[in-house]
């Protein structure tokens, strides 16, 4: 019996773990076409970005994990799979036979297609390869320009600052984080990168690249050019279906999966950034970019694979490292909740909680992790207690 898994990032590496501990013992083979182990990625906009974490904490575990687990850790691309006869082509000129599979191909950084994007300078930030050349040229006293003001472009700006370079944010609507964050949050964060010496600028729609030999300046589409010599685009991802749609499986914004994370082919399962999955508790489809979902998900394909009956049902969760602070946010917060805050923002500790009529339906914490554990559980039932949230003295342990 073998089990491939097809990627080597979070949801790959989770997979094959989980595949051992659902108590499968036949053979498992990861196919990752980059040159390392598994790894996680949210180290690569920070810690390793600032050069305080090497690579053997990025990766999520030793070579001895997968020696003892029997896992065996391939760096070759998957080519092409026949669904039919149940076989992969891999880029090592293999072909190899699988009884189950596991996609797990996650996304790549979605280019900009204007001018100047190939000059050197330019950089996008998915893989370790990216980071060990924005490391290089992240120099104290050199300019960054960062396209984009999500939370890759924020933690980028916030090393840099820490690194003493001159950093700029662009971003093309009229607040960072406008797609993730509340109006509150995203002028928090602002007002924070500002107080760090970051030059935010929002409406800013990037047109082109500048430079001869290399990056030299970022124009804007009011005429602007912001001088640098290096920029960061995190202008978000596109999820690699490619490989899945060439064997036949359905995608739509992601490979189409069920609950038990299993494709329209009873034998092919995928988890992580590549899927669109349902939601019971959102009541929708959706594509998550995030580590718990990768996790979990992954976990649930491998239960399913290894015959556990198991369904994936969790309210989306994040984090996010920018200085001295971790934000933590579950499901999504509208501009058209009502918004009760825990805690003084000026301290840098503080929960948000947003209801809808008296329904809880999000929350986001700042340096905050226990009122964060509750609020997870919180959101998930979607309690119903403003006034109670609001009163510091509620211990919002017993509200669950
Ligand atoms: P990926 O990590 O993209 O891994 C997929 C792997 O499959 C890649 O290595 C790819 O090369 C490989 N692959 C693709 N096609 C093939 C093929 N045909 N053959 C072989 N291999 C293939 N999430 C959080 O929750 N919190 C954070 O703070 C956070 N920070 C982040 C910071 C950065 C810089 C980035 C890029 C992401 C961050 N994320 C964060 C998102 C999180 O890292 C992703 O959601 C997670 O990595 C998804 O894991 P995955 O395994 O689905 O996909």
């Amino acid at each position: 019996m073998r089990f491939v898994i097809v990627g080597g990032g979070h949801a790959g590496g989770q997979g094959a773990a989980s595949l051992r501990q659902a108590g499968y013992q036949g053979e498992i083979v990861i196919l990752g076409e980059e040159p390392h182990l598994p790894y996680q990625r949210p180290p690569l906009s920070k810690q390793y970005l600032a050069g305080e974490w090497g690579l053997e904490k990025v990766y999520l575990r030793p070579v001895k994990f997968y020696e003892s687990k029997n896992i065996e850790v391939r760096a070759a691309r998957a080519e092409e799979i026949d669904a039919q006869r149940q076989r992969i082509a891999c880029s090592d000129g293999e072909t190899l036979a699988y009884d189950k599979l596991l996609l797990a191909t996650g996304a790549r950084a979605r280019r900009l297609d204007i001018a100047g994007g190939d000059l050197p300078g330019v950089h996008y930030l998915r893989t370790i390869a990216d980071v060990d050349a924005i490391k290089e040229a992240l120099q104290a006293g050199r300019r960054i320009a960062i396209v984009g003001g999500g939370y890759i472009g924020l933690e980028v700006a916030a090393v840099a600052a820490q690194l003493g370079l001159s950093a700029t944010v662009l971003e093309m609507e009229q607040r960072i984080l406008q797609r993730v964050a509340s109006t509150p949050i995203s002028a928090f964060y602002h007002a924070l990168h500002t107080s760090k010496g970051v030059d935010i600028r929002t409406g800013a729609k990037v047109e082109s690249f500048v430079g001869g030999t290399r990056l030299t300046g970022v124009r804007c589409a009011d005429g602007t050019v912001v001088s640098a010599d290096l920029a960061v685009v995190g202008v978000g991802i596109e999820p690699n279906v490619e490989l899945a749609q060439a064997a036949g499986l359905p995608t739509e914004d992601g490979v189409l999966v069920d609950e038990r994370a299993c494709t329209a082919d009873a034998n092919i399962y995928a988890a992580g950034d590549c899927t669109n999955h349902p939601n019971a508790l959102l009541g929708r489809r959706l594509r998550l970019e995030s580590v718990p979902n990768a996790m979990e998900q992954s976990r649930v394909a491998a239960a399913n694979m290894a015959d556990n009956a198991a369904s994936y049902e969790s309210m989306p969760w994040f984090w996010s490292d920018q200085y001295d602070l971790k934000l933590q946010m579950v499901g999504y917060p509208s501009d058209s909740h009502q918004r009760i805050v825990r805690g003084d923002p000026a301290s840098h500790r503080f929960a948000s909680f947003y209801f809808e009529g008296d329904t809880l339906m999000a929350a986001d914490a700042i340096n905050s992790a226990r009122e964060f554990m509750a609020a997870r559980q919180l959101v998930g039932r979607r309690i119903d207690a403003p006034e109670r949230i609001g009163d510091p003295a509620t211990d919002l342990k017993t509200l669950l």
